[in-house]
C-alpha cells in the first residue's frame, strides 16, 4: 500500500493535493481551492476522485467542493466546529479520529489558531501530513481565530512527528517566510542555506512544497520558538514584516 501525492497549484500561490491510494484505487482532494483545475488534472491521470477532504472553513480550502462533489459524487469530511461554514460537508470529525482513504488510514489532528476549528490529516504509516494553513515551510498559520499559545501547541505536537515525514501545506509562501525567518534567526546556518537553495528554486520558477518535519525544525522559527510568548512576538513582528 503506498499513497501518491501530485501538487497542483492554483490561484496565486495556493496548492491543491492530488492523492491516490494503490490497493483501492481511491482518489482524495486535500483542500480543492477551485474545481476545474483539480478535475482536469484527475482526468489527465485517469483517476476517479472519491473523497475531499478539509483542513478549514476559508474560501481557498473549500471553494471547490460541491462542484468536485457534483462531477464525481464524492463524500467530503472536515471540521465539526466549522460545519456552518462549509455546508457542503458530508462527514464532520474535531480531532482525534481515524479516518480511511483506501487502505491507508490517518489520523485527525485538532490544530485550532489560523482558525478554530482547524484541523490536519496525519497518515502515520505513510509518513505524510496534510496541514492546510498550520505549518508553512519556515512559517506558520496567521492567528485569525486563535491564540498564540495554541499555535505554540500546534508547533509542538507537529514538531513532535517523526523527521521524515513529509508535510504537504496549502501555500507557497516559503521565500516571504524565508526573509523573515533570517531576521528572526540570524545566526542559523541551516536556515541561510536552506533559503540560498529556496531562492534558487523560485528563481527557475519550481514549487519548495511539500516540506518535512526534520526541516522545519530546523530552520521554522515558529515551530522553534521556545515559548508561547516567543511565537506570539515572531507571529506579530512577520505579521508587519515588509522584506
Ligand atoms: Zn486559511
Ligand atoms: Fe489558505
Amino acid at each position: 500500500m503506498s499513497i501518491e501525492v501530485v501538487r497542483i497549484p492554483v490561484l496565486s500561490d495556493n496548492y491543491v493535493w492530488l492523492a491516490r491510494e494503490s490497493e483501492s484505487g481511491e482518489v482524495l482532494v486535500v483542500d480543492p481551492a477551485v474545481a476545474a483545475p483539480v478535475l482536469a488534472k484527475a482526468e489527465e491521470l485517469g483517476w476517479a476522485i472519491t473523497q475531499i477532504w478539509n483542513t478549514h472553513w476559508h474560501p481557498d480550502h473549500v471553494g471547490g467542493n460541491a462542484e468536485i462533489k457534483a462531477a464525481t459524487g464524492c463524500t467530503i469530511t472536515g471540521p465539526a466546529a466549522e460545519a456552518e461554514r462549509i455546508p457542503t460537508l458530508d462527514v464532520q470529525v474535531k480531532g482525534g479520529e481515524r479516518i480511511a482513504f483506501g487502505a491507508a488510514e490517518a489520523l485527525v489532528l485538532d490544530v485550532p489558531a489560523h482558525t478554530a476549528g482547524h484541523i490536519a490529516f496525519h497518515f502515520a504509516d505513510e509518513q505524510i501530513i496534510f496541514v492546510g494553513d498550520t505549518l508553512f515551510a519556515m512559517g506558520c498559520g496567521r492567528l485569525f481565530e486563535g491564540t498564540a499559545t495554541q499555535m505554540f501547541d500546534n508547533m509542538q505536537t507537529l514538531a513532535a512527528l517523526p523527521d521524515n515525514t513529509t508535510v504537504y501545506c496549502a501555500h507557497e509562501y516559503t521565500q516571504s517566510n524565508g526573509r523573515y525567518a533570517l531576521v528572526a534567526e540570524p545566526e542559523n546556518e541551516a536556515l541561510a542555506a536552506r533559503m540560498a537553495e529556496v531562492d534558487a528554486m523560485r528563481l527557475r520558477g519550481e514549487a519548495t512544497v511539500p516540506t518535512t518535519i526534520g526541516l522545519e525544525r530546523a530552520t521554522n522559527p515558529f515551530m522553534r520558538a521556545a515559548t508561547a510568548d516567543q511565537l506570539a512576538e515572531r507571529r506579530a513582528a512577520k505579521d508587519s514584516f515588509k522584506g
